[in-house]
């Protein structure tokens, strides 16, 4: 008896929006694959230019949960190679839990490739750093509560408590609920805020820098209502900076172990 096909189903971040930001690993699952389920307009440009002519591609914005893992399961009894385009990384904010578990259920294997994250997008596209040394050295990936509640003690004013980089999520329309987060954690009017709409999209990307006190009317007046990242930080505006404490890694009285100090 001929065993009956299984394929693997592949969550592949597709990176935030530039075709070009998927990895190779990711193009070449989309290149070899039977059956591709994407994820809304955002990452169809990358579906449609790498997946081959004779591939099936679907578009999972009309589709339940429950849709998809029966279309995956469907399309891996069929094809060697499924792959699920997800945006930015499928690890964040991306359901991948709610669809692995009913693949195993099922008996299909799956693994994940990650992607470019819009957060990495949104700093490299204002060419900004996320860490600095003795400003913060720590990176916190959240959203404000919209309709999916925030579990107790991550609301946005205990996180910003701790004055590191935030990478807000999710939250464009709700830039009132950050800026009250902010306040409560006491940042002042000035702290620089940082907005990019969609990040690394050839022709698309828009960039909005304000302060705590503006951002919102900001990015009002720029008309930018979806697909942004929110970002706050220490960090923002060091390249004009008078005064940069250097990291030790290319300081040349540090030695480490790859190069001694110049003394
Ligand atoms: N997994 C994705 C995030 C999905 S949640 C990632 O790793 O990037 C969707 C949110 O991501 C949006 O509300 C927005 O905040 C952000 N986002 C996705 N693509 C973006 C882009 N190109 N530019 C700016 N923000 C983006």
């Amino acid at each position: 008896m001929i065993p009956a096909l299984t394929g693997t189903v592949w969550f592949v971040g597709a990176g935030p929006g530039d075709p070009e930001l998927i990895t190779v690993k990711g193009r070449r699952l989309l290149e070899q694959a039977g059956a591709v389920l994407f994820a809304g307009s955002l990452v169809d440009q990358a579906a449609t230019r790498y997946a081959p002519a004779a591939c099936l591609i679907r578009d999972s914005k009309d589709m339940t949960l429950e849709e998809m893992t029966q279309w995956l399961t469907e399309q891996a009894h069929q094809h060697q190679t499924v792959v699920r385009l997800q945006t930015g990384d499928p690890a964040l904010y991306g359901a991948l839990i709610e669809m692995t578990r009913p693949l195993t259920a099922a008996g299909i294997a799956w693994a994940v490739v990650p992607g470019v994250s819009s957060a990495m997008a949104s700093m490299a596209a204002a060419g900004e750093s996320m860490t600095l040394p003795e400003v913060t050295q720590s990176v916190i990936f959240t959203r404000v509560e919209g309709r999916t509640p925030m579990p107790p003690g991550e609301d946005l004013a205990a996180l910003a408590a701790h004055h590191t980089t935030l990478c807000i999520f999710l939250s464009i329309t709700l830039l009132h609920k950050v800026e009250a987060g902010l306040r409560a954690a006491g940042w002042p009017d000035a702290a620089p805020m940082l907005v990019v709409h969609k990040a690394s999209w050839p022709g698309e990307e828009r960039i909005v820098r304000g302060t705590l006190a503006d951002i919102k009317q900001r990015c009002r007046d720029a008309g930018i209502v979806s697909q942004a990242m929110v970002i706050a930080s220490p960090t923002l505006g060091a390249a004009g900076w008078d005064q940069l404490v250097r990291s030790k890694l290319y300081d040349p009285a540090f030695t480490h172990r790859f190069r001694k100090a110049i003394t």
